[in-house]
């Protein structure tokens, strides 16, 4: 391309330097530099677009925008939207030939359904289609084992380097810069803010970089001291010869793409040849630190893992019986731990941006994204699954990286139920109580590391209602009857529950307060000893964060929020820190473990074993004391997620196994038991309790969410505070509303689509079943207009629609007369 000059003289200063020209990279710069982004520089080890090393120079560019993930199926919208404008010297970049997903077993055939809904939910045009309208798609294919397809008309193939090559033009004509075979050997840091990059060509001074280095990302990463959580993994991609079936035919591609998950294999027609993907083999990871800088992102193809593969893609295409392979690579790209990208900026070194772990599907809408994030100081939509300081410590760890990053290649076509636990690596995480619930009979999943218990078996003597729904199939998986039973004793009895995951935050300083005030939208300033549960917003308003703050004191706060999420709260939290280290926190996650202790029975429970007063008037709703349980010294806390009277007890984690057995023991004339995240799940749904990152987070804020009545706009300025005022002043819309079914049957899972006639109005963020109400429940945004009480709607889920209508809530002891009893 005559805009790159490979003998240029590398400029000494830019305001962003983007490491790597693949597709992302390209996306990126092409965004930034429409946003009017000046003094951006592209730089790549190796030479450019076909002969890149990258991964987009050997991709064949199947683009299915379908995900179970609603952000991730944006950014392919994206990413179609904008390849289908581009074109290269009179190319086309993209070919919207529709993409068929084959069913090849009844478990398949039941998930394309589930998809459908998915779909629907987040409005990509879809159908399922019968075995004659595949075959007449694709003539070739055998379609005697196919009982349906998912059809996405809009799919297609998009071809990764002419895009590049496009982009490229557009982004140089802006005034970007590019510099081929100029690898970045160092970055430099200066307290925490990048300064400078190093390459082999000299120097370039900036305070922002990009890094869209694929597979190599964790190496650039290295050089900064920044975790970047991918694990490069070897994936074979062959062509066959022109098939006589073919014969003749010279356009790109006409057929629809297809996906034969069942066998973990992909499939495209090129011209009058197929290309044929697999990850039938056992992972092949590659350590990034093993890949040499001139290397391209390809290893030596290795027989043996494609002969299976070949023999299902014989059985599929006959046809590829008569002719031979003539291209044949194990092709390498990125694995993450959870298999989500990795985007943002670093919390540890700022200005250090990274979109890592991105395919040719969302490297468009990748490159969208990043810039109006590099723009604005936040991402255009809701991005927590890709944030990249989502993970917990471990996660940085090699042997972590490679154990998930193989089993997210394993699964990347399986059928994984929402409530399924990874099963390796295990027990990282325990709480001090974990042998005495292993004694129970816990159920455990995995959580951010942690065990936590779901349910316990101990408990399967209780007796169960015989009205409660019977789950099977699907929505029986990772379940049990005994979370019924649980729920009951809680609401009838008390329970215990293990909340040591939860991220604990302390805050102090001499501007502690004043910082938590500027970045919270509720009223903080409150007596010592009080809790307050609030949100933490971004400048539109978005909820980032959702915590409860306890004040001890006159500049020490504790910030508590669940344990999942902890790293990004923990990474907003430091963004807004003051940096005159006035302000300090620390993360007690360790130090503490918790009990909530929860029930009718809980102040008599609490009673037997302390001698302090437990009493509404010692200690009311909202508000938290240093006590002792036995000589336990423990901070606890009135509140209860479940909605019951009771507390959530903190300890120390040494004493946290004798915490338990004192509670215990004092707890059998009282009928207690321990209870896990299954009931936990179903109390707090019932009484209205939001959960972050599926009924909260920054696409909406806290007035759509119904959390109004924490906002106290006149306490002063805060961050979102302008936009929730303008947002106040206009008509709210959409709502979180709460749905029950008419049939207390029916369980659906989370995600279904929320349909008035023909039209999706939403699609649900939770559901369960209320068992105190004797109601299922689920939730989801509706547009105003059709927030109503009463109003009727159908929620699809496999292919039925179950009739659920709008519900005043929450649905369980509106007055909170039993959390203030
Ligand atoms: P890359 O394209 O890898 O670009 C990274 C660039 O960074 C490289 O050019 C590299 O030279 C440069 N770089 C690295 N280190 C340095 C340094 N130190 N200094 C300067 N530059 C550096 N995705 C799909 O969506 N659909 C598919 O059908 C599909 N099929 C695939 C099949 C195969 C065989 C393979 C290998 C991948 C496939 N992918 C597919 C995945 C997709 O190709 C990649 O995820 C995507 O291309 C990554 O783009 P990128 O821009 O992040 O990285």
């Amino acid at each position: 391309m005559e805009l790159l000059d490979q003998n240029a003289t590398l400029p000494e200063t830019a305001n962003l330097v983007i490491i790597g020209a693949g597709i992302v990279g390209w996306s990126a710069a092409h965004f930034l530099t429409q946003a009017g982004w000046e003094q951006v520089i592209v730089l790549d080890q190796g030479l450019l677009f076909e002969d890149g090393l990258g991964s987009t120079s050997h991709a064949p560019g199947l683009i299915f925008q379908l995900n179970a993930s609603k952000a991730v199926c944006q950014l392919a919208r994206w990413s179609v939207a904008l390849y289908s404008e581009l074109e290269y010297q009179g190319l086309r970049c993209f070919f919207p030939v529709g993409s068929l997903e084959i069913a090849y077993s009844r478990a398949r055939h039941e998930e394309l359904k589930r998809k459908l809904g998915h779909a629907l939910s987040w409005g990509l045009p879809a159908e399922l289609i019968e075995p004659s309208e595949i075959q007449r798609r694709i003539p070739i294919l055998n379609t005697e084992r196919i009982p349906s397809a998912l059809h996405v008309p809009s799919d297609g193939i998009a071809k990764g380097a002419r895009i590049c090559q496009a982009l490229a033009a557009r982004a140089i004509g802006r005034g970007a810069s590019c510099y081929p075979q100029t690898e970045v050997t160092g970055v430099e840091v200066v307290r925490g803010q990048v300064h400078a990059v190093h390459t082999s060509r000299g120097t370039i001074h900036t305070s922002r970089l990009l890094l869209c280095a694929g597979i190599w990302g964790p190496r650039i990463g290295k050089l900064a001291g920044v975790a970047v959580p991918l694990t490069p993994v070897e994936h074979q991609y062959v062509k066959t010869s022109p098939l006589p079936q073919l014969a003749g035919e010279t356009r790109e591609v006409v057929h629809p793409i297809l996906r034969h998950q069942d066998r973990a294999m992909y499939f495209r027609q090129q011209a009058d040849c197929y290309g044929i993907g697999s990850y039938q083999h056992e992972p092949r990871l590659i350590p990034s630190e093993d890949l040499g800088a001139g290397e391209k992102a390809i290893r030596p193809f290795t027989p043996s893992d494609f002969e299976k593969p070949y023999a299902d893609a014989l059985e599929l295409f006959p046809c590829f019986g008569e002719v031979d392979l003539s291209y044949r690579i194990n092709g390498m790209f990125s694995f993450t731990p959870d298999g989500n990208s990795l985007m943002g900026e670093s919390a540890d070194v700022r200005g250090f941006w990274m979109a890592e772990a991105i395919w040719v599907t969302h490297g468009g809408g990748a490159g969208k994204a990043m810039a109006e994030w590099i723009s604005t100081g936040r991402p255009p939509m809701d991005l927590r699954e890709m944030d990249c300081n989502r993970f917990h410590r471990h996660a940085a760890s090699r042997a972590y990286i490679r154990a998930r990053g193989a089993q997210q290649y394993r699964e990347v076509y399986d059928i994984i139920h929402p409530l399924e636990p990874i099963r390796e690596p295990r027990c990282l995480r325990v709480s001090p109580f974990y042998e005495r619930q292993k004694e129970l009979g816990a159920v455990f999943f995995e959580a951010a590391g942690w065990e936590r218990p779901q349910w316990f078996t101990a408990n399967e003597n209780l007796p169960i209602d015989a009205a409660w729904p019977q789950r099977n199939g699907w929505t029986a998986q990772n379940w049990s009857p005994v979370c019924g039973v649980e729920h009951q004793a809680t609401r009838e009895r008390v329970a215990l529950f293990d909340l040591t995951a939860f991220t604990k935050l302390e805050i102090t300083g001499e501007r502690a307060l004043d910082f938590l005030q500027s970045i919270t939208a509720n009223q903080i300033d409150r007596p010592e000893g009080t809790i307050t549960y609030t949100s933490l917003l971004n400048d539109r308003g978005g909820i980032e964060c959702d915590l409860t703050v306890t004040r001890l004191g006159a500049q020490r706060f504790w910030v508590l929020t669940g344990g999942t999420g902890g790293p990004h709260d923990l990474a907003w939290i430091r963004s807004h820190l003051p940096t005159d280290r006035s302000v300090r926190i620390a993360d007690l996650t360790s130090a503490y473990c918790c009990l909530g202790v929860w029930g009718p029975r809980a102040r008599d429970l609490m009673a037997a074993v302390s001698d302090d007063d437990f009493r509404n008037e010692a200690m009311p709703y909202m508000t938290a004391r240093k006590v002792y349980v036995g000589h336990v010294p423990v901070l606890a806390l009135r509140i209860s997620y479940a909605g019951e009277l009771g507390w959530e007890v903190y300890a120390p984690t040494e004493y946290g196994l004798h915490l338990w057995d004192l509670l215990w023991d004092a707890g059998r004339g009282l009928g207690l038991i321990a209870a896990g995240g299954a009931a936990f799940d179903s109390l707090r749904l019932e009484k209205g309790y939001r959960l972050w990152g599926t009924d909260i987070h920054s696409d909406y804020n806290p007035y759509q969410a119904g959390l109004g009545a924490t906002v106290r706009l006149k306490k002063g300025e805060f961050l979102g505070r302008s936009a929730l005022e303008c947002i106040k002043s206009q008509p709210i819309s959409p709502r979180l509303c709460c749905l029950t079914f008419d049939d207390p049957q029916v369980t659906v899972m989370g995600k279904e689509p929320i349909l008035c006639g023909d039209a999706v109005l939403g699609y649900v963020t939770s559901s369960n079943y209320g068992y105190s109400v004797g109601r299922s429940i689920a939730y989801g945004y509706l547009p105003s207009e059709h927030a109503t009480e009463g109003a009727a709607m159908d929620i699809y889920f496999f292919g039925e629609r179950h009739r659920a209508r709008i519900t005043r809530e929450p649905l369980f002891d509106a007055g909170n007369s039993r959390l203030k009893s």
